[in-house]
């Protein structure tokens, strides 16, 4: 008799909608999220597609219906560390970090503030710090802040101690898992911008990656949803977007990310909104805008605010005041000139999470890093660990993914 539970690796929108669907039709599930909170990327945005909401209308209902299946397991902080058996029949090892905080949903800001340095939050890209004491954003699930102990000072561990909601003797845990199979949902992270030589490498003042645009414009960031210039905090009168930033490019990523396109243009509208009297350009390749998102992508190039320009960016470089000059190629006009941004902006590619790490699971993974499923052995891939997707598209891809495995655990 087969083993009806499943295992879903990544607790981003994909991981989670399988993990849900395989629920709700009485599957146990294990979700296990190497981070301290669910949403993954989406829960970085300031609105996404296709109704533009911010990322709360999609994730609060997801995290509510976690919260009210008791077949879901959540595993925040924790990592699979061994897989063995096959289809039907597999022992899960799971590794699982102290979170040094007791369970339940104490409000710990007072405590957090109370602490000394602050650290480069790494949910918010470079764009803000963080306490070591930390929850991500305000809707975050678990709503359970995470302690980060060896960030502490002897002083300041003194401190926490006897604090309501804080455990110092948190202990890593390790705990076996039986499931029938296996969904894979790990994800991607942002093109490294430090391998953009010709772009300045990630070294030049007011330049930001496309996720980074999204943290600054997301009143749950650090500038509370002011876009302004990193160096001075000035607001940007010309704007630049340089599209394909390591995608389409044998060196860097030798596909297309598919949603930078969208994203610019949704940026765009973020920048002419909040500083009307900024002119935006976006530099392109092809603007790659599938179905339904033309309509979209019409609005945004109906403002006369909003230039396109077709043509490679061959340079960036550090200009006066924190300005950047961009050597640009008009591939229409058969120009190349150098033009002076106040702010630019560059639409970096997804980099399958599986291109640099490696999961202790026999999957096969590409040469790009997407990862392939084989029912054969019960192991199906879901959302961007499979290919470059937009949010509706990757919840797709968990659904359709957990009634895969849902058919494996079954026997058919
Ligand atoms: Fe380039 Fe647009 Fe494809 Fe992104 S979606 S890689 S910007 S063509």
């Amino acid at each position: 008799m087969p083993n009806n539970s499943v295992l879903v690796v990544g607790g981003g929108f994909s991981g989670m909608t399988a993990a849900l669907e395989a629920a709700e039709v009485g599957h146990e599930v294990f979700l296990v999220e190497k981070t301290p909170f669910l949403g993954g990327r989406v829960s970085q945005l300031n609105k996404y597609f296709p109704k533009l909401c911010p990322p709360s209308c999609g994730l609060e209902i997801q995290f509510q219906r976690i919260k009210k299946n008791r077949l879901v397991n959540v595993f925040t902080l924790a990592e699979v560390v061994s897989v063995s058996g096959s289809k039907g029949d597999y022992k899960v090892t799971v590794k699982i970090k102290p979170r040094y905080t007791t369970p339940g949903s104490i409000d710990l800001t007072e405590a957090a503030n109370e602490l000394g340095g602050s650290k480069e939050s790494e949910f918010e890209l470079g764009m803000g710090t963080r306490k070591a004491l930390h929850k991500d954003m305000p809707f975050a699930y678990p709503s359970r802040f995470v302690l980060e102990k060896d960030e502490c000072s002897a002083a300041e561990l003194e401190e926490l101690q006897g604090v309501t909601g804080i455990d110092l003797d948190d202990k890593e845990k390790t705990v076996e898992l039986s499931v029938g199979a296996i969904v894979i949902a790990t994800g991607w992270k942002p093109y490294d911008v430090s391998n953009l030589t010709n772009l300045g490498a990630g070294s030049l003042q007011n330049c930001i990656s496309n996720m980074q645009m999204e943290r600054l414009a997301s009143p749950s960031g650090a500038s509370h949803g002011l876009i302004q210039r990193p160096s001075d905090g000035r607001s940007p009168k010309r704007l630049a977007f340089i599209q394909c930033a390591g995608s389409r490019d044998e060196n860097h990523l030798n596909y297309c990310s598919y949603i930078c396109c969208m994203a610019s243009l949704k940026q765009a509208s973020y920048v002419r909104e909040q500083h009307p009297d900024c002119q935006v350009t976006i530099y392109y390749i092809d603007l790659r805008t599938p179905g339904r998102y033309q309509k979209f992508r019409d609005r945004i190039l109906s403002d006369e605010g909003v230039h396109l320009v077709k043509g490679k960016v061959a340079e960036a470089a550090q200009g006066e005041d924190g300005n950047v000059i961009l050597t640009v190629e008009d591939a229409v006009a058969g120009t190349k000139s150098r033009e002076e941004y106040d702010m630019v902006v560059f639409a970096t590619g997804m980099q399958p999470t599986l291109s640099q790490e490696q999961l202790p699971i026999d999957v096969h993974v590409d040469e790009d890093g997407f990862a392939e499923e084989n029912e054969g052995k019960g192991i199906f891939v879901a959302g961007c660990a499979k290919r470059p997707l937009d949010v509706m598209k990757s919840a797709q891809s968990g659904t359709g993914a957990a009634m895969k495995a849902i058919e494996a655990v079954r026997g058919r």
